[in-house]
């Protein structure tokens, strides 16, 4: 039977390996990613790294200017010790904001023209400190003078130029490191989807090439039980056939043999000339009679003797074997199976092949007789019964029996069926009869047509082993 199939055995690895390939160039762009994302991370960073810098300087500049205006006020130490402080600090801090910038001219540019405009005023602030509240007209000067030449609004200016600049940068980057930040959230759902399907894919695959390998199993079973059950039923038509036909030879050679006989008299009596010699043929013609009998008895004897491979079988496996290869034929009509065999009583001492060719000889009676009923429903029970015999029923919800057939239905060629042959229930009665059981048709008032046999039981003898063949005759 042609079987549609997914993937075959050889795509299946295919599949997987374009699937963990896309995987692969996926993670490497993630990996990219992620890169480039430390990256602009770290020019975050650095841009905040600016800006504080700049901060600190603007700080610095103001703390310096502060304390010389509080000495020249006050006259007090700590305000010309924390100027020396600030000028120190202010110094430090524009240099490191220099290596910071150092990679970039312009802010080089920059950043010196800014210690220029510090360097002077610090100067000047150098020079009010170091004339002090004593000479505070000449200081006053100064601080004039600085007025004019507008020393902390170049620095301010210079400061500000750079923190626009920088800011911007930030925004830039900011925008720059969300962007990648996105497209690696992006690509991580898309290696995570990818990851499950390809799990999906994978699992799927191995499901349906198992599930393929047992499809392919239970057919070959399916098909070698066929072939042996083709094989015994073809032995036991032939045996059915020639015992039927050896049964109807011989009432014809009877009455041949009678007629030579009563031939071989008349002639005797007669004073025919040449009755000696049809005295002598009548003779042999009796003789070839009788040996033709004693060679339809031969037949009879060896077809009746049905040899048979007995080993102890479970009840149950042998009728859903039968059950299996039965549903072929039912596959357009279905029908419910009721199984309801009794446990205690499942081990039989049989010959398994021919058994089964007795529940399917009844399972394809009753799906033939349910075809055309709207309730199709089989039953198979067992129970055990005296003398160490397990009884089985074949229950069906068919149109029960034909009137015509009812008496001969175990003798061969009794048939109600346009294409039957006959022979089924002759073959079945014979296997239950070489078996020691007997089999049995009856027609429940409710319905149907139930079929009953027996078979010998091998839960009475629990000492015997399983499987073991007892070869009986
Ligand atoms: P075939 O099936 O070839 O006719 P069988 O020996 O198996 O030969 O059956 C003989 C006849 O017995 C059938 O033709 C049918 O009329 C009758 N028969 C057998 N089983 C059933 C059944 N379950 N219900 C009704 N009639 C049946």
């Amino acid at each position: 039977m042609a079987r549609k199939t997914l993937a075959t055995p050889t795509q299946a690895p295919l599949l997987l390996g374009a699937t963990l390939l896309l995987f692969i160039v996926i993670a490497g762009a993630l990996f990219l990613n992620l890169m480039r994302l430390r990256d602009s991370f770290s020019w975050v960073q650095h841009t905040n790294d600016v800006l504080l810098a700049i901060a600190g300087i603007q700080r610095a500049v103001l703390e310096a200017e502060t304390n010389e205006r509080g000495y020249l006020l006050t006259g007090l130490e700590s305000y010309s010790e924390n100027y020396l402080h600030a000028r120190e600090a202010l110094g430090s801090r524009i240099d490191s904001l220099r290596a910071l910038v150092g990679d970039n001219r312009s802010h080089v540019a920059r950043v010196d023209e800014l210690r220029q405009f510090v360097d002077m005023r610090t100067a000047q602030l150098g020079r009010v400190i170091e004339l002090g509240p004593e000479h505070m007209r000449e200081a006053l000067e100064i601080l004039e003078q600085a007025r004019t030449d507008r020393l902390t609004e170049r620095v301010e200016t210079s400061l500000t130029a750079l923190t626009r600049v920088e800011q911007a940068l930030l925004t830039e980057r900011m925008l720059q490191h969300d962007r990648e930040s996105l497209a690696a959230a992006l690509i991580t759902a898309c290696l995570l989807i990818l990851a499950v399907a390809s799990a999906a894919i994978a699992a799927f695959l191995l499901e349906h090439q198992r599930a393929t390998a047992r499809q392919q199993e239970a057919d070959q079973r399916l098909q070698s039980l066929q072939a042996e059950l083709m094989r015994v039923a073809r032995l036991s038509t032939m045996g059915e056939m020639s015992s039927a036909l050896a049964h109807e030879l011989n009432q014809p050679l009877g009455a041949i043999t009678n007629y030579v006989q009563g031939s071989r008299r008349l002639v005797e009596a007669s004073s025919h000339p040449d009755k000696a010699k049809i005295g002598a043929a009548l003779d042999k013609a009796a003789q070839q009679t009788l040996r033709a009998g004693a060679v339809i008895q031969r037949l009879r004897d060896f077809v009746g003797r049905g040899e048979t491979d007995k080993t102890i079988e479970s009840l149950r496996a042998i009728a859903e074997d039968a059950l299996a290869l039965a549903s072929v034929v039912s596959r357009d009509r279905p029908v419910d199976i009721i199984l309801a065999l009794d446990p205690a009583s499942d081990r039989v001492l049989v010959d398994k092949v021919q058994v089964q060719q007795v529940f399917l000889n009844l399972i394809r009676n009753a799906f033939e007789a349910m075809r055309d009923e709207p309730e199709r429903r089989l039953k198979i029970s067992s129970r055990a019964t005296a003398g160490g015999m397990v009884e089985v029923m074949v229950a069906d919800t068919g149109p029960g029996l034909d009137a015509q057939i009812a008496e001969r239905m175990f003798q061969p060629f009794a048939t109600t069926k346009p294409d039957g042959m006959g022979i089924g229930l002759s073959i079945s009665q014979t296997i239950i009869q070489s078996h020691g059981g007997s089999i049995s048709v009856s027609t429940p008032p409710e319905g149907g047509t139930v079929f009953g046999f027996t078979l010998p039981s091998a839960e009475v003898e629990p000492h015997l082993p399983s499987a073991v063949a007892v070869r009986a005759s």
